[in-house]
C-alpha cells in the first residue's frame, strides 16, 4: 500500500526518551508509506565513535568539546539499506552498527550530543537530508529545533524501567554481556543529560502529540502512528 501518491510529501518528526522504541515506530511507518527513514541519534553514536578513537574521550567521562567541534569536517556520516527494510550506519564509509550500539558509546554519547559543535554540524546534515520531505526521522529535537515546521510530530516516553527492560532485552539478544542495574542506570544518566544540556535540550514540542507506550505493544504502536499519519496526510491540500 502507498499512502504517499495522495498527498504531497510531509516531514515526520518523533522525538522521546532513550530506549522508547521510537526508532522501531519511526522505521517501520518509513517503510509502510514509502519515506526516508534517518535514526539521528545514530549520527550522535557515529560521532561519539569517532571521538573515543581519536583520543578525544578522557576516563572520566568528559570529552573535549574543542577538538571534537574542530574535527566535525573530517566526519562523514551515511546510511545504507540492508535486506529486511533496516539499514546500518556508516562512518566515513565504514559499517560501524554494531560497535556505536555497545555500551561505551551508550556511556559516552549523551556529553558528545551536549557539545554545541556536534549539535550544529549533525543538524545541518539532518536538515539537508530532509529538504525533499517525505522523511520520518527520530531523535531528541528533530520536532523542535531540526524541523520545527514538521506537518506531524510526536513526542514518546514511557518510565524509566520499561525503556530499561526494553532496552536489557535487545542488547542480551545480540549477546552483549550486561544487567538491568547497569542498563538502567544508562537510561536515567541519558535522560538526564539530554534534559538538561543547554543547546536543544530534550522536550516536548507544544504542538507534538504525545504517546505514552508503557503498555503497548509493538502492532498497537505501529497502528497508533499510522493513524497520526493518515490524519495529518487527509488535513493536507
Ligand atoms: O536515540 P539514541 O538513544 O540512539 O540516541 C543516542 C543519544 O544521542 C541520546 O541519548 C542523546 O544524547 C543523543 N541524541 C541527541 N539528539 C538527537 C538524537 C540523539 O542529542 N536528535
Amino acid at each position: 500500500m502507498n499512502h504517499t501518491t495522495a498527498t504531497s510529501p510531509i516531514i515526520v518528526a518523533i522525538d522521546g526518551y532513550s530506549s522508547s522504541g521510537k526508532s522501531t515506530m519511526a522505521r517501520r511507518l518509513a517503510a509502510e508509506i514509502g519515506y526516508r527513514y534517518i535514526d539521528s541519534g545514530a549520527m550522535y553514536r557515529a560521532t561519539a565513535l569517532y571521538a573515543m578513537r581519536h583520543g578525544m574521550t578522557r576516563p572520566d567521562g568528559t570529552v573535549d568539546a574543542r577538538a571534537l567541534t574542530a574535527a566535525m569536517p573530517q566526519i562523514h556520516i551515511d546510511f545504507r539499506p540492508e535486506p529486511g527494510g533496516t539499514q546500518h550506519t556508516l562512518l566515513n564509509g565504514e559499517d560501524v552498527e554494531d560497535e556505536i550500539r555497545s555500551m561505551a558509546v551508550s556511556s559516552i554519547v549523551s556529553p558528545v550530543a551536549a557539545i554545541p559543535g556536534v549539535r550544529h554540524a549533525l543538524t545541518a546534515m539532518q536538515q539537508s537530508l530532509g529538504r525533499d520531505k517525505g522523511i520520518v526521522m527520530d531523535g531528541r529535537d528533530i520536532g523542535t529545533t531540526v524541523f520545527p515546521d514538521a506537518e506531524l510530530k510526536v513526542f514518546v516516553k514511557a518510565s524509566a524501567q520499561t525503556r530499561a527492560q526494553r532496552r536489557l532485552t535487545e542488547l542480551l539478544a545480540k549477546g552483549v554481556s550486561t544487567n538491568f542495574e547497569e542498563v538502567l542506570a544508562n537510561v536515567v544518566s541519558r535522560d538526564h543529560i539530554d534534559e538538561t544540556r543547554e543547546e536543544s535540550p530534550l522536550r516536548c514540542a507544544a504542538d507534538a502529540i504525545v504517546l505514552d507506550n508503557s503498555t503497548m505493544t509493538a502492532p498497537e504502536q505501529d497502528r497508533w502512528l499510522m493513524d497520526q499519519f493518515l490524519k495529518t496526510a487527509a488535513e493536507r491540500p
